[in-house]
């Protein structure tokens, strides 16, 4: 299965920057093995469609997408709103948007549902935080969050892409191990193939939390982590390339 190693810039960037992190990166992907992604605030999506023009290496994704078709609901965006900007994927449920606007289980799976309908790719992240780990909850909060969006989207399980990022590595600069990362992905896949053994085989799971152009190729390397969701070193242009060429 093709590998997809998608970028969160999270709520960074700025014309200029975002202008500047475009080029180097068009001008180094040349013709990668794997799917590429960048996923800009809301706010860019118009620049970064234009930035991207004519440029097969590189897909466009958001990191929200709203539960709702469309309506009444101050601030939000729609699914169909980012289609018509070129937006493939929608990272849903980061835990960042799990903790400070606490979106349930729930929320996130008809997020996934909204995204799917308008031929959108949703990135479902799935994690436990420290205390969790800890307590030895690990595979039960894991599962706990993909079982929701499972049981919303049963219909259409082979599209999605799953991402496991452990909340105690994200920005942390802490990264689970190969082992430790590969012992989530595992129970996810096989949560998946219990619900439908064939979709299993066609869902990405991505690994995210510290992924840098160090640690990239022996994560990657595990037989279920097929990419990854990288945040701070997609910032970077030479260290998100890296991980690209890591993931051939
Ligand atoms: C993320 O934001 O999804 C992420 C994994 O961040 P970082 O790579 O910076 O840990």
């Amino acid at each position: 299965m093709r590998k997809l190693i998608a970028g969160n810039w999270k709520m960074n960037g700025s014309l200029a920057a975002n202008q500047a992190l475009v080029q180097a990166l068009r001008a180094g992907v040349g013709t990668p093995a794997c799917e590429v992604l960048v996923c800009p605030p809301a706010a860019y999506l118009a620049q970064l469609q234009q930035l991207l023009a004519g440029c097969d290496a590189i897909a466009l994704g958001a990191q929200d997408v709203s539960e709702q078709a469309g309506g009444a609901y101050t601030g939000n965006v729609s699914a169909a709103m980012l289609a018509e900007f070129g937006v493939r994927y929608a990272i849903v449920g980061h835990s960042e948007r799990r903790q400070y606007q606490g979106e349930s289980d729930l929320l996130v799976a008809r997020k996934a549902q909204q995204a799917l309908a308008a031929g959108i790719t949703p990135i479902v992240c799935v994690g436990e935080t420290l205390v969790e780990r800890e307590q030895g909850l690990t595979g039960f909060i894991v599962q706990r969050q993909l079982s929701a969006a499972i049981a919303v989207n049963a219909a259409r399980l082979a599209e999605i892409v799953v991402a496991y990022e452990p909340v105690w590595a994200i920005g942390t600069g802490q990264t689970a191990t190969p082992e430790q990362a590969q012992q989530v992905h595992a129970l996810l896949r096989a949560q998946l193939a219990a619900a439908d053994a064939t979709a299993a085989r066609q869902v990405r799971l991505l690994y995210g939390g510290s992924m840098n152009a160090a640690n990239a190729q022996a994560l990657l390397a595990q037989p279920d982590i097929d990419g990854g969701l990288i945040g701070g070193a997609a910032l970077k242009a030479p260290d998100f390339l890296t991980i690209i060429g890591a993931a051939a």
